[in-house]
């Protein structure tokens, strides 16, 4: 079957292609994509910070929506016009991590359309147990943010955020804003750090209260406010030095600091704090099986307002100028590819 696909070539660049698609494997299912939004990661892809890793052949894409098209022999469980979304996380099953419960972290991991093709394309094969069914009333434009706000949810439950507690996000794109949505959601009192004037009040219009680190104190604002406490929570979303000095500072005694963000270089890290203050620090990445049915749960409770946070909607054809415009402007948050909605 023919297919239209995008396809990164390298240098900042993608070909829109006509590829044949073969029948789903009997344990795969083949899905109509219907929408797929434009990750961080998929931006350092396309800026050629990954071609070692993924290649400059590659259909890239994982946060996505669609429907099956047609069912691999050996899938029982699934019908064909059933919208769903993909957990694009393939673990290898055998080794200590997987053995121990934790395959979203498998040693081996092959993630979905970074480390194999992915869902900028119109058809697209994928292993059957990587599906979640979407109720009939979720917009599929909506529940292509399903797979971030995964992130956000494994994110808040490492942390077992409880209500209550003063939360403090460093970082307000994309995944730092659904952090906090989440957090607000689990009943703490969220502050977000951002240096973005556009994203910082984008983030107060959603009701949080901000603080601009390039001009003002978040770490004493953060005591301040808390009655000489701090954040009980932290999390790390911004991979900057200054957001792993601002971590240690704000933090309460006893406080917890999440590392969401992937640091490109190791960041200095005042250890010192989590000895005098036993502070204790948490890994989180990507998500289980969970937290993909709690990230449903939530955008069908309307935790997350889809339209706002939606910044564009741009078709397969014009990817090129959709990631050109994304890391010309960073004040968006959310750009999806339409692909056959
Ligand atoms: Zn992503
Ligand atoms: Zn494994």
């Amino acid at each position: 079957m023919e297919s239209k696909a995008a396809v990164y070539r390298g240098n900042q660049s993608f070909s829109i292609d006509k590829k044949q698609i073969s029948p789903p494997a009997a344990d795969e299912v083949q899905i109509d994509v219907a929408y797929c939004g434009i990750c961080g990661t998929d931006l350092h892809i396309y800026l050629g910070h990954m071609d070692e890793r993924v290649g400059v052949e590659r259909t890239i894409g994982h946060e996505m929506s669609g429907t099956i098209s047609e069912v691999g022999r050996e899938v029982h469980h699934l019908k064909k016009g059933q919208p769903v979304v993909v957990r694009p996380l393939d673990p290898c099953g055998s080794c200590p991590a997987c053995a121990a419960g934790h395959e979203h972290i498998c040693h081996s991991l092959n993630f979905i359309g970074i480390d194999t093709e992915g869902a900028f394309q119109q058809k697209w094969n994928v292993p059957a147990d990587t599906i979640h069914k979407l109720p009939e009333s979720l917009d599929l434009a909506h529940a292509a943010l399903i797979e971030p706000l995964a992130v956000a949810c494994h994110s808040v439950n490492r942390a077992n955020v409880k209500r209550g507690e003063d939360v403090l996000v460093i970082g307000g794109g994309p995944i730092g804003m659904l952090v906090a949505l989440v957090a607000r959601h689990a009943g703490s009192n969220v502050t977000i750090a951002e240096i973005n004037s556009n994203r910082q009040s984008y983030a107060a219009k959603l009701g949080f209260d901000t603080g601009n680190p390039d001009t003002t104190d978040v770490a004493k604002s953060m005591h301040a406010k808390t009655n000489g406490k701090g954040a009980d929570v932290v999390f790390e979303v911004s991979g900057s030095q200054a957001g792993a000095e601002l971590m240690t500072q704000a933090a309460a005694t006893r406080g917890r600091i999440v590392m969401v963000a992937i640091h490109a270089t190791k960041p200095n890290v005042d250890l010192f704090q989590f000895f005098w203050r036993e502070l204790e620090l948490i890994g989180a990445r990507v998500y289980r099986k969970e937290d993909y049915d709690e990230a449903m749960q939530l955008l069908s409770a309307s935790v997350v307002d889809c339209d706002s946070f939606i910044t564009d909607i741009k078709p397969l054809e014009d990817i090129q100028s959709a990631f050109q415009m994304l890391t010309a402007n960073p004040n968006a948050m959310k750009t999806m590819i339409k692909i056959s909605a």
